[in-house]
């Protein structure tokens, strides 16, 4: 077997390894102003892909712009989600060096198109290899690739989690594979308990609505936004839900086989309530003592943009980050500074501001349990900022295992 790491070797995002040079798997955008795409745009007879997040769909569409029209696999909800960001990044940047793609390459995506679901009675066949999904565990249709060409068969990870969220079911399959492509995003962080995160998170929130604050809570649309409803509907938290994640919401409506508990996802949604902006609904609700989730996750654009206007002279109201900050965003600016660039104004922030671990990732104990499984098989390290360094510690461990270089083809 030949790999081609085209993307997400030794770095975070931008996800694109080509398999026998017939076969792509993910291909994703690195977020970075400007963005960053992978090495390469190859020519491909299929392609798989493993989750709806950027960083491994981002560039999809930029494959069909020429006269190719590979398949394109995953599950329904990655299809979903990989058009619902697409139409995003064509609404925000269409045009522009940042959205390599238009309107046109978004109506093929939905002609070559072809969903599967998990398990090995779902496997299907891609460029003459044979393909099989399964749950990871990190979001609603998120997979675990195996891909067999005859000879090999490899098994890419994509972004797992080992332990159950309320929105999904941790990755609990462990299918025999000759070589282990594996993330390691959180290769060096122990997560807090989830349980204890949440108790935290919901004490928490509680307490700034006894106090008559209103919280906002920043979060992804993908994934994030829907773990936070149910949260706040299992604790009986009033909360509202703003911005694109109501859009992810209602379509994850329709694949409760691909959540943890369809029945416990649709109670969340009737309690929520959906914010569609009209009439000056945001300027009539912030001071409502209920908790507001909202995109962007790092207020850096959406409604929360609009709220934090609103709420920040008040020191009883609460600001609550729910993910990981990237560098030079407006959340991290604030969890550092406790002032944030709002509209290109820096605003000081009276609000309390607190931070929750709610990663969909797993952390070191879990990749450390997940490859526990993989013993005496071959491991290449990619997805981290410290790829090299985490396959120096499994060597140590007696495993076989290296980190290979943005660029480089693979005979395995
Ligand atoms: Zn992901």
């Amino acid at each position: 077997m030949n790999l081609r790491f085209l993307g997400g070797a030794r770095e975070v995002g931008r996800s694109a390894l080509l398999v026998n040079e017939r076969l792509l798997v993910d291909f994703g955008t690195l977020t970075a102003n400007p963005p960053q795409f992978p090495v390469e745009t190859p020519d491909p007879e299929a392609v798989v892909v493993s989750h709806g997040h950027l960083d491994h769909v981002g560039m999809l569409p930029a494959l069909l712009s020429g006269t190719g029209r590979p398949p394109v696999h995953w599950t329904p909800p990655t299809y979903e989600l990989a058009m619902t960001l697409a139409k995003d990044t064509l609404k925000l940047h269409g045009g522009t060096y940042n959205c390599p793609f238009t309107e046109t390459e978004l109506r093929r995506l939905t002609q070559v198109s072809e969903t599967h679901g998990y398990g090995g009675s779902e496997s299907f066949s891609a460029a003459g290899h044979e393909v099989t999904f399964f749950n990871a565990g990190h979001i609603p249709g998120s997979a675990h690739v195996l891909i067999d060409d005859g000879e090999t068969r490899l098994l890419y990870t994509g972004d797992f989690h080992t332990d159950d969220q309320r929105l999904v079911a941790g990755t609990t399959a462990r299918p025999d594979a000759d070589l282990v492509i594996c993330e390691s995003t959180y290769a060096d962080v122990e997560h807090e308990p989830r349980a204890r995160v949440e108790k935290r998170f919901a004490e928490s929130v509680t307490t700034t609505l006894w106090e008559g604050g209103t919280v906002i809570v920043p979060a992804f649309a993908i994934g994030r936004t829907q773990e936070l409803m149910c949260i706040c509907a299992a604790h009986d938290i009033p909360c509202y839900v703003d911005g694109m994640g109501t859009r992810v919401t209602e379509m994850l409506r329709r694949y409760p086989t691909f959540l943890r508990d369809g029945e416990a996802f649709k109670r969340a949604i009737s309690h929520a309530r959906v914010v569609t902006g009209r009439d000056g609904q945001r300027k009539r609700i912030v001071d409502q003592q209920a908790a507001i989730i909202t995109t962007s996750g790092m207020l850096s654009g959406g409604p929360a943009m609009s709220y934090i206007p609103e709420i920040r002279a008040n020191p009883t109201n609460k600001i609550t980050m729910t993910g990981y900050q990237v560098e030079g965003t407006p959340g991290r600016q604030l969890l550092e500074t406790g002032s944030a660039e709002i509209d290109g104004q820096i605003m000081p922030i009276s609000a309390q501001v607190e931070q929750y671990d709610f990663s969909a990732h797993a952390d070191r104990t879990g990749l450390l349990e997940f490859l526990e499984s993989y013993r005496e098989t071959p491991l290449l390290i990619n997805h981290g900022d410290r790829c090299e360094a985490f396959a120096e510690e499994l060597r140590e461990k007696g495993y076989e295992a290296r980190a290979p270089e943005l660029g480089i083809s693979l005979e395995v």
